[in-house]
């Protein structure tokens, strides 16, 4: 099934974050720039997700020492060191593609060829909508653990760590992405789209320590039903460090 995700802001910090800003000072003019950018991106994006789970099949060590977490009915082979540890424990695997849609890559066409700042915060603007996108996303599969009375921890993409990029047509083909989102991937393993994200969450037959920083300080507290339910993942945990 495909949710539609609704995205209306994005924080001017995080975009000037992603243009590598380090607190130099915004002139009026660049702070009407931004705005104007986070305005047509968040005009023309249409935040769409995929989302399943699988229950944890098996795991196993190659011979070669790299540790392998197979999925029931899935395809779909994590394979590394850093997943392994992330999904340590883990009962299932809640697993999502995002996507901004084919309106954002038109648009950062269309100004690298009319506009190249404009272009380099556009970008910027959408790289940030589509971590919000994929919050919401990530908010979507906590609810769906909860309601298995089972817990979460935080999204991972292939990529981070040694979660190596080529599980990425098996992890879109395990939701069947290409067709529902139209998200493909170059011959390097990038999607298209290009502002899309893939990950996989870890569900826990209990609470994970420093999973979430508590409601108030939470990415995906804008989306969360658990919030809204009163009835937060993190009750009585603390964090980690
Ligand atoms: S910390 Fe709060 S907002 Fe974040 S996922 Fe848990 S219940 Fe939801």
């Amino acid at each position: 099934m495909v949710e539609q995700l609704k995205v209306d802001s994005v924080d001017r910090t995080e975009v000037l974050r992603y243009l590598g800003h380090r607190g130099q000072e915004v002139t009026p003019e660049l702070e009407a720039r931004l705005d104007a950018a986070v305005a047509r991106c968040l005009e023309v994006a249409r935040p769409r997700a995929c989302l399943r789970s699988f229950d944890v099949a098996e795991r196993t060590v190659r011979g070669d020492g790299t540790p392998e977490l197979r999925l029931k009915d899935c395809a779909l082979c994590l394979e590394g060191a850093s997943i392994a540890e992330h999904l340590a424990g883990a009962v299932a695997v809640g697993v999502m593609a995002v996507t901004l849609g084919v309106g954002v890559d038109q648009e950062l066409r269309r100004l690298s060829l009319t506009d190249p700042l404009g272009q380099v915060l556009f970008d910027a603007a959408a790289t940030a909508a589509i971590e919000r996108a994929a919050d919401a996303a990530e908010a979507l599969l906590v609810a769906d653990a909860a309601a298995g009375g089972l817990h979460t921890n935080w999204r991972f993409s292939p990529g981070y760590g040694d979660l190596p990029l080529f599980c990425q047509p098996t992890l879109l083909a395990a939701l069947d992405a290409q067709r529902r989102l139209g998200v493909t991937l170059t011959p390097s393993m990038l999607m298209v789209p290009t502002k899309s994200v893939t990950a996989v969450v870890g569900y826990f037959d209990s609470p994970q320590v420093g999973a979430r920083p508590g409601c108030a300080a939470c990415n995906l507290r804008d989306w969360c039903t658990l919030r809204k339910a009163g009835t937060p993942c993190t009750g009585g945990l603390r964090q980690k460090g």
